[in-house]
């Protein structure tokens, strides 16, 4: 196991080395009232202006989730440019390519990232999960990513996520702000964001590429399920391609009532 990473729900360590000091009554406590509240403060914002005062407001409550795939550097190019120290949670399933990994190390070397928390499912997970995405994938994800992620979202309020409507299916409609499963804020700073303008900011900043993206690949997950796109596919086509399955599960959502107002 390296430096960082996490199994079987064992507590993370106390974040080091971050230039913001939260203190707990900065830490509002999740009500009803704060997807409402968040979506009137911060809804006309996104991006490294939505990721900082989000910062501000929750401090070490505030956390982003990164798979480390193909679009991944953009989202951690803001992260970075805000506060290197803001925690960041990567699922690491025990399935992920080698690629993934190495990209995880060149993107934390090159952003400065000091928060990493590599989340491992614990062991009876791991024994359960073998092979499991030959029968049962929802199964397999279930305790691959959801639980681990249930365990390693304890103490956080808002979680930010990398998602994008121009990804299509049940993203086209992705609102900003959502109320996640454990009481949590889900936020998608690049919902609104193009795929021109993920491309752009690549470019501009001069992002590396994850090392699969050079094999086609539009979305990278564990090896068993995710594959380069054909022609003509969408950004996530390869991802459980053949079948109907489009998301992991960990962004799902408990209380629907919630999107009605959208931002
Ligand atoms: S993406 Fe596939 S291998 Fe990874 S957790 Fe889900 S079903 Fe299992």
């Amino acid at each position: 196991m390296n430096d960082g990473e996490i199994n079987s729900g064992v507590a993370y360590p106390a974040p080091s080395g971050s230039s913001f000091h939260a203190s707990e009554d900065r830490a509002p406590a999740v009500t009803p009232d704060t997807l409402g509240g968040l979506r009137a403060r911060h809804g006309h914002r996104d991006g490294a202006e939505l990721i900082a005062a989000l910062r501000e407001e929750f401090g070490d409550r505030f956390g982003v989730i990164s798979s480390f795939g193909i679009e991944s550097a953009v989202l951690l190019d803001l992260v970075a440019s805000v506060d290197k120290a803001i925690p960041v949670i990567f699922l690491d399933t025990n399935e992920l390519y080698d690629e993934t990994h190495a990209y995880k190390a060149q993107l934390e070397a090159h952003l400065g990232l000091t928060n990493i928390r590599q989340i491992l499912p614990s062991d009876a997970e791991l024994t359960e999960a073998e092979e499991l995405w030959r029968s049962d994938t929802d199964r397999c994800c279930h305790l691959r990513k959801v639980l681990p992620l249930q365990r390693a979202a304890q103490g956080f309020s808002v979680l930010a996520d990398g998602r994008k409507r121009f990804h299509g299916a049940n993203r086209a409609t992705l609102s900003t702000f959502e109320r996640g499963s454990m009481d949590i804020i889900k936020v998608s700073p690049l919902a609104r964001w193009s795929e021109d303008e993920i491309r752009q900011h690549f470019e501009s900043r001069g992002l590396p590429a994850h090392p699969l993206a050079a094999q086609g690949f539009r979305s990278v997950g564990c090896w068993p399920c995710s594959r380069a796109a054909l022609p003509g596919e969408g950004p996530r086509d390869g991802r459980w391609a053949g079948k109907a399955k489009a998301e992991c599960g960990i962004h799902e959502l408990v209380d629907a009532a919630h999107m009605s107002s959208e931002l």
